[in-house]
């Protein structure tokens, strides 16, 4: 017993210095971080999370099997706390049990079979990472690019605590320390108990010892490769689950900070850093992202950009800032002093996977130190530019995080350093960038033509001419595409048919309105961003004057406009009740305002815009449109959250599409294996991006010509109709 106690209490000390020294590493590592406001506000809502994230592991169980296998896997780890105490009490006496419920029957039953559960779902585990192994599947595998060999080694380790644990057990039982006595309802440590009876009560004295000290063993080795490798998730996730972004990091971006407090815009300060331009930039929340990524790739399998060949993982992003953070951690917390000056030179060892920037320099020394954050392959950049203007904002990644890591707002953040600090972004940015600032609108229109699309209806357009009467409910805000765009256009003509039938009181605002920034915002110009919303927040304000919240209610046709008026104003002063308009049409059809008499009887499939579904969360409304109207509705295999871009968002609307295939014919290719008869959506961009993927089929021949896109709001215009005069569907929905 001398013996086993010693070499039981020198394993554990040695374990937990090594441990130790790690968790304080990290904890130095993290907390050198930049501050960050409103992490840890709103207690009761941050609990309710924990409980629904972390113990009902709710986003995990999205994906079943794995879900309900790592659901086993966690709560097997708190349930066998029990053996863990059990185990290291037995070091000290052979009969050690819990005191007053220790004996207990129920206790060996629930141990065992978390243990037999937690066995089934390695096994469950290494099936899927068979199935999905890179070696094979390369870019299609969710594991592309993570660190498979120590995630083998650390299953083979759980299974190796699990064994270890039954076989000490089953031991026990035959020498008579089992803490159940001869109970039968520790299922698995009886069976064990039985295959190893024949061996005899000196063995199995031996074989108790063996694999009781082999089982402290395996769980001190477990905890250091814990602390040294991606399953830090392990302590961490419940960490990041606390202090993530409420409700998620989805919707409104959030308003710059330096050292933990907003930039002032009009006057920001002389040593305010405007986005990240160095991994010490981030703040701390975003380095215990980095650190708690479990490598899994759910977010790597729904992002639009890895899916049509772009370098972009943002799996590989995380792990990337991650890795450098970790490789650089002795400038940042330790004695080394970053040299000013040196010739930053590449690793000769990469780890394989071309798309990694980390993988450029690995090591700890001056050129980790020195290389550049954001900088192609020559620069030894540790995010490729490629990589870094590839995202369309569409929140897939955050969405599908089970540890709630916000990749899309450490990718704007270092889309602003390198616009506003470095002046280095995608040149056809730069156009875009002059026509808001001239023009208002990013595609350069004259504001005077904002009520071009009024002229060819046959009722008037009300515009706002300095003073709101009551009769007025809502501000229809059109949107710089719903203005310019011919296609867009189209969608505005029919909600403002709509609203003019249903006798909602609304007025436009014509030349008064400017673009609210979004595209700017997206691609890094907080400036310029800032100085559209204050100048929209002003005339909007002014327009309000003496109403209520609830009375200053907005519609929107865009669902950027919608995320931007509605989520990101309240940031600088403009409070408004926004809402889409198909939100408002689907209650209009509800109050029986709207009632549609003449069905469209096709099939529809419909596409979720992103800034609208995932960013908003809606998701019924325009599909009760779509029902209201009398289509069929035929759901492409992603859609409601589980959405795929059309790839304008993020300003990708902007840019050239220079790599992989076209996330537009990605997802216009998909909607056309529905079969429908007209693709619908809710937004202009998404519009125009379905459009000329569907052109582009259609001239190969590979669509069929009848098909078409359209808005929502088109379809009730059709359904709603009622003379053959007034069913000038056709002209309306092309
Ligand atoms: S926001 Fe979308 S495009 Fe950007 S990294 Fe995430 S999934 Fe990919
Ligand atoms: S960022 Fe989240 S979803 Fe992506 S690999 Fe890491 S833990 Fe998984």
């Amino acid at each position: 017993m001398t013996l086993r106690l010693v070499v039981g209490l020198l394993i554990t000390v040695i374990g937990l210095a090594v441990a130790g020294r790690r968790v304080l590493w990290l904890y130095r590592l993290i907390s050198s971080g930049q501050p960050v406001s409103g992490r840890i506000k709103d207690v009761r809502a941050r609990l309710e999370t924990e409980i629904a994230e972390v113990a009902g592991q709710r986003k995990l169980l999205k994906w079943s099997v794995p879900g309900t296998a790592h659901f086993f896997t966690m709560w097997g780890f708190a349930i066998l706390g029990f053996t863990i105490v059990e185990t290291w009490g037995a070091l000290f006496s052979r009969d050690f049990a819990f005191w007053w419920f220790g004996r207990q029957s129920w206790l060996g039953f629930v141990e065992d079979f978390f243990t037999v559960a937690v066995i089934l779902a390695l096994i469950t585990f290494g099936v899927m990472r068979i199935r999905q192994a890179p070696e094979r599947r390369e870019r299609k595998s969710r594991f592309y690019g993570s660190h498979t060999g120590a995630a083998w080694a650390v299953l083979w380790m759980i299974l190796g605590v699990m064994l270890t644990l039954l076989i000490y057990r089953g031991a026990q039982f035959n020498t008579g320390h089992f803490m159940y006595g001869r109970s039968g309802w520790p299922f698995a440590s009886w069976l064990v108990a039985h295959a190893l009876a024949p061996l005899g009560s000196g063995v199995n004295t031996v074989l108790e010892t063996t694999f009781l000290l082999l089982n402290i063993a395996v769980i001190m080795s477990f905890l250091v490769i814990v602390v040294h490798s991606k399953h830090l998730h392990i302590a961490l996730a419940p960490l990041n689950v606390g202090a993530k972004r409420l409700p998620d990091g989805l919707g409104p971006l959030l308003p710059m900070e330096s050292k933990g407090k907003p930039i002032d815009f009009e006057d920001p300060g002389d040593d305010d850093v405007f986005g990240r331009g160095k991994i010490e930039d981030f703040t701390w929340k975003g380095m215990l992202d980095f650190a708690t990524c479990t490598e899994c790739g759910r977010c790597q399998s729904q992002c639009p950009a890895w899916n049509t060949g772009k370098p972009l993982s943002p799996k590989l992003v995380i792990m990337d800032l991650r890795d450098h953070l970790f490789a650089k951690a002795p400038y940042l917390i330790g004695d080394q002093e970053a040299p000013s000056d040196a010739t930053v030179a590449g690793s000769e060892h990469h780890h394989g996977v071309p798309e990694s920037g980390f993988g450029r320099v690995t090591d700890s020394g001056p050129s980790q130190a020195l290389r550049p954050l954001v900088g192609t392959a020559e620069e030894f950049g540790v995010i490729d530019p490629d990589v870094l203007w590839s995202c369309t904002t569409c929140g897939a990644c955050v969405e599908q995080c089970p540890v709630d890591i916000e990749h899309v707002d450490h990718i704007v953040d270092m889309r602003r350093y390198q616009t506003m600090i470095e002046s280095n972004f995608p040149s056809e940015l730069g156009g875009m960038f002059k026509n808001l600032e001239n023009k208002g609108n990013p595609w350069g229109q004259n504001g005077r033509d904002r009520l071009e699309w009024t002229k060819t209806l046959d009722f008037e357009v009300p515009v706002f001419d300095g003073s709101l009467s009551d009769d007025v409910e809502y501000l229809f805000w059109v949107g710089c595409a719903g203005a310019f765009e011919d296609k867009a256009r189209k969608t505005t003509q029919a909600v403002a048919e709509l609203l003019h039938m249903a006798g909602v009181g609304y007025v436009v605002l014509g030349p008064e309105e400017t673009c609210t920034g979004d595209p700017a915002r997206r691609a890094g110009n907080e400036f310029l961003f800032q100085m559209l919303a204050q100048q929209n927040v002003e005339v909007l304000n002014t327009l309000f004057e003496g109403r209520e919240l609830m009375r200053r209610k907005i519609v929107v046709t865009c669902p950027h406009c919608f995320n931007t008026l509605g989520n990101e104003y309240p940031q600088i002063g403009g409070d408004y009740e926004v809402v889409h308009h198909t939100q408002l049409l689907n209650r209009l059809v509800r109050e029986r305002r709207l009632v549609p008499v003449a069905p469209v009887a096709e099939d529809v499939t419909y596409h979720d815009p992103c800034y609208l579904g995932r960013h908003n969360k809606i998701y019924e409304a325009p599909r009760e449109l779509v029902g209201a109207s009398g289509a069929v509705l035929r759901e492409m295999p992603r859609h409601a959250d589980r959405s795929f871009c059309c790839g304008a968002g993020g300003a990708r609307m902007w840019m050239e599409e220079r790599i992989g295939k076209q996330i537009n014919l990605e997802r216009t290719d998909e909607a056309l294996g529905t079969a429908p008869n007209k693709i619908a959506t809710g937004c202009p961009f998404c519009r125009v991006m379905m459009t000329d993927g569907l052109t582009q089929r259609q001239n190969e021949g590979v669509a069929q010509e009848s098909v078409q896109v359209v808005d929502v709001a088109q379809l009730l215009l059709t359904a709603v109709k009622r003379s053959p005069e007034q069913s000038s569907s056709e002209h309306t929905m092309t």
